[in-house]
């Protein structure tokens, strides 16, 4: 059966996905998994990986944006973006965890209504964040366990 053009991207972003993912350390894969995956509250995290219980909100964050920069490096590399792309591409995780400076925000935001791509790939990596649970946990645990309804297509 030939692959389909509209499907076969799916299976793309989600190995981008599942790379970057493999790309953290493990405590921030650990973080990230006990937070977005088994909601544990921070106290249990904090127990669970021997740190202070301080510390997991501000290594959360960490984590997102590591993750956030290596999903969009794989992306980046997985596609031709052009420099100016890539520069304000590799910017977006502090600009999704709101720590880039207001300068460099409005240059960022003025970018993002121009430019389509940078656009959409920005809307992916904020809609895949907030949805890491959903996400992640069928990479994890394999297809076997969520049968794609794309499977017998793709
Ligand atoms: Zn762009």
């Amino acid at each position: 059966m030939a692959l389909s053009p509209y499907l076969c991207p799916i299976t793309a972003s989600q190995s981008v996905t599942a790379q970057a993912f493999d790309t953290l350390s493990s405590e921030a894969r650990a973080l990230l998994w006990y937070h977005e995956i088994e909601h544990l509250p921070s106290h249990t995290i904090a127990e669970f990986l021997g740190i202070p219980h301080d510390a997991v909100a501000l290594r959360l964050i960490t984590a997102r944006e590591s993750f956030t920069a290596s999903w969009l490096d794989l992306m980046r590399r997985h596609s031709r973006t052009p420099a100016l792309c890539s520069d304000v591409l590799s910017s977006i995780p502090q600009y999704l965890s709101d720590t880039v400076h207001p300068p460099q925000r409005d240059t960022l935001e003025v970018h993002l209504t121009t430019c389509l791509r940078c656009a959409l790939v920005v809307d992916e990596i904020d809609n895949l964040c907030e949805h890491l649970d959903v996400t992640l946990l069928p990479l994890v645990l394999g297809s076997a366990a969520f049968p794609s309804p794309f499977t017998s297509t793709c």
